[in-house]
């Protein structure tokens, strides 16, 4: 867990926002405890009801940046954003029944209409309307920008949003007109407030999301950015468009602050605000901060974002607990009627028991991850920024309305199935490939949402578990589709389509055994695919035989559309069938090696050339460096002997974890500061040693890179294992064994 969390680049996670919550609770808090109120009124009103503002819609605009970035409107992140929402809600509303109780809440009359119209918009305690607040403001601003996109989303938000003004801060004009006054009579019947999920909230939503796909961020996280996104103002690459970038934030942010200042002072003055919570300038104020606070990238700091949440949560009960205390101790001229101190005290007490909660969960949480190892020994490295990177240049090939299926099977192709798929989920992505069910249902474990096909063969008798887990089965010849379906449980398949491969699937021509497959009623068939065998070649006769496996398919799908079978999803490329044949508009693509940024073997060519940057390396320590004669030899079979005065490291790695022992005797090469040293003998199970005689110092505990790009030079996957008369993804893939897999910070 711990990890996956700190798994960004350090340039890469969104600290400012991260820290800002923290500093949003503690203005919300002021809201409820006014701080200034026993020294002076108008200091109080700046405080929480001007700066204080802020607090909410921060909270709503990071929502936003997260759920609505151009490049996961799947639907799967605003489900879980809900669920998480009304969880939460649901919680806080059990857990202040109390408080309710005592303020004589379920006294209310016409008490059910009463409950539905808080539990909606006004929350059961004041506070709470943010949570309601946040599922339809959410959807609300989701929905809007996945159909129409950022300006006629922001455009339609704006105008709730000044509808929602003139119930609020404007009110007291707005009243004057009858009409106004009878809409807004019928509105407060419904929401004691106009700022509500409906008004006041999705404006924020979209601004977020506006921001996710358009501050040309690298993104991180729950965010992605869309794929076609262009980088138009430069953020990141000039240091001079940068910093006028950050004045024009800065001073955007002030002016937009004294405006909203200026606005609030002189409609309190008027005496015309009902409420006041929106004001005009609120808008641009958000928008400028919010940019400020993008600029600040560091350290993840996921407790915080627990921290800050409870905060907001529980801070009304620290509020009773405290007066409660305050009077029976008798301490209520300290701890409540000094409004500094009772700010103070609640929100330390706040605080306390936030931390106390963020652990408590922290630790109770299923412990999701195997237990791993450190980088004592040997281990891969993964670099999460270029997996992102990869993802990103794929999804810039794949037509409209594909989606990527992350081929994660076998660990991942060596990268950790749990470091990997754990991270690509956070990024939004909705699609996951494995070869068997174990690693099916260990994703699930992770908590992996979305699909998850397994590609390869699973005992019908397990078709229990594929419902249990939500596993997506692969039928794979007639007979097994039939088998399945006697299970008498209902399961979702795709259907192998064999087109020339002749490895797994039915073959192309036999309609009417894929008609009957349809009709069995145990399974839902959401997809159907085939598989190229030599899609990686440009040869002519390759091509031409790839030609004919799309024919064949495609041939199948009209058979099926000219006799009525509904045509499930379809795909057909791997990495090497998106790179070649571009062209094909498929609803999955189903990308292994590529996500891990390298090619197969050193030479390959492909129609389109993505920027893709390998995600993996391999690296070692040596663990012990000695001295050996001329004539004297080293390890097994006497397969090196030396022939003058060497100097021999000893590395703790060997072919169990994945080295290639074809690599033995100087076909493979180390680099151990920065030097390229030949392996010396033959590669052992658990270790190998390598000629250091003229590679300088070296001493136990330096760290050897085996796969990895250094700063002058490297050695890459593909040239590795060609040495190895073999490919990248086999090579990869045997690293899945015992190597622990560290996250590259
Ligand atoms: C492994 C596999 C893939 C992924 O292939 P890459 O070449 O690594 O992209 C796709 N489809 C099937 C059926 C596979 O078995």
């Amino acid at each position: 867990m711990q990890a996956a969390e700190n798994s960004m680049n350090n340039n890469k996670s969104y600290t400012g926002i991260d820290c800002f919550r923290l500093i949003a609770a503690y203005l919300i808090v002021a809201i409820h405890t006014s701080p200034l109120a026993s020294v002076s009124a108008q200091g109080d009103f700046i405080l929480t009801r001007i700066i204080a503002r802020i607090g909410v819609p921060f909270f709503f605009m990071t929502s936003g940046f997260f759920l609505i970035s151009g490049y996961s409107r799947d639907g799967q992140k605003l489900l879980s954003f809900v669920k998480k929402t009304v969880s939460i809600y649901a919680l806080a509303i059990l857990m202040y029944i109390p408080v309710n109780i005592y303020n004589g809440y379920f006294r209310m009359e016409p008490f059910l209409p009463e409950l539905i119209k808080d539990i909606l918009f006004d929350g059961t305690l004041y506070h709470l309307w943010y949570l309601p607040a946040s599922v339809i403001g959410g959807s609300l601003a989701w929905y809007l920008a996945k159909r129409s996109g950022y300006k006629k989303a922001f455009a339609v938000t704006a105008v709730l949003y000044i509808l929602g003004l003139s119930g609020d801060s404007y009110y007291g004009f707005t009243e004057r007109i009858p009409a106004f006054r009878y809409f807004y009579t019928l509105i407060f019947q419904v929401s004691d407030y106009t700022r509500n999920g409906i008004f006041f909230a999705p404006v924020f939503f979209v601004l977020g999301g506006f921001l996710a796909d358009n501050e040309g961020g690298v993104f991180c996280g729950n965010g992605f950015p869309a794929a076609q996104r262009t980088d138009k103002d430069g953020t990141g690459n000039s240091p001079k468009s940068a910093e006028r970038a950050l004045i024009k934030n800065y001073l955007g942010f002030a002016v937009s602050f004294a405006l909203m200042f200026g606005e609030a002072m002189t409609l309190h003055g008027l005496g015309v605000q009902r409420h006041d919570s929106m004001y005009v300038f609120l808008l641009p104020c958000m928008y400028f901060l919010f940019r400020i606070l993008l600029g600040f990238r560091g350290r993840r700091l996921t407790r915080v974002r627990t921290l800050s949440l409870v905060i907001y949560i529980i801070h009304p009960l620290v509020i009773v607990a405290l007066r409660l205390f305050a009077k029976i101790f008798h301490l209520q001229e300290l701890l409540v009627e000094n409004s500094a101190a009772h700010y103070l005290s609640v929100c330390l007490l706040s605080t306390l028991a936030g931390i106390v909660i963020t652990v408590f969960t922290d630790n109770f949480k299923p412990k999701k991850r195997k237990s791993g190892g450190g980088t004592d020994r040997a281990y891969v490295e993964v670099d999460l920024g270029n997996l992102e990177h990869n993802v990103r240049e794929i999804q810039k090939i794949m037509p409209e309305g594909c989606q990527l299926m992350a081929v994660v099977k076998a660990q991942a192709y060596g990268h950790g199935a749990y470091e990997t798929a754990v991270h690509l989920n956070k990024m939004g992505v909705g699609s996951y490939a494995v070869a068997t069910i174990d690693e099916g249902i260990a994703l699930r474990r992770y908590g992996v949402k979305g699909e998850i096909l397994i590609l390869g063969y699973t005992a019908v008798s397990r078709a229990r578990e594929l419902k249990k887990y939500d596993l997506t089965q692969t039928l794979i010849s007639f007979e097994y589709a039939s088998l399945l379906n006697k299970q008498g449980i209902f399961v979702k398949t795709h259907l192998k389509i064999d087109t020339g491969m002749h490895r797994l699937g039915i073959p192309w021509e036999e309609f009417s055994k894929v008609e009957k497959i349809f009709s069995m009623k145990n399974l839902r068939i959401d997809g159907m695919f085939t598989h190229f065998c030599c899609a990686d070649s440009r040869e002519p006769a390759d091509e031409a035989f790839t030609r004919g496996q799309i024919a064949r398919f495609y041939a199948l799908v009209e058979e099926m559309e000219e006799k009525g079978i509904p045509v499930p999803k379809l795909h057909m490329q791997s990495s090497y069938g998106l790179l070649n044949y571009p062209e094909l508009s498929c609803d999955y693509v189903r990308i292994g090696i590529a996500l891990y940024g390298v090619f197969s073997s050193p030479g390959d060519d492909t129609l389109i050339k993505p920027d893709l940057r390998p995600v993996l390396s391999l690296k070692c320590r040596v663990t012990l460096v000695r001295n050996i004669k001329a004539g004297e030899s080293v390890g097994y079979g006497r397969a090196y002997t030396a022939e003058r005065e060497s100097r021999i490291a000893l590395l703790s790695i060997g072919y169990a974890d994945g080295y290639p022992r074809a690599l033995s005797c100087g076909r493979g090469q180390v680099l151990i500061n920065g030097q390229a040293v030949p392996v010396a003998g033959r590669v052992c199970m658990d270790q190998l040693a390598v000629d250091v005689t003229d590679a300088g110092e070296v001493a136990r505990g330096d760290v050897a890179t085996l796969i990895g790009m250094e700063e002058d030079g490297g050695i890459s996957a593909p040239a590795i294992a060609d040495n190895a008369g073999s490919i990248s993804n086999e090579l990869l893939c045997r690293m899945g064994g015992r190597l622990p897999v560290i996250v590259k910070i």
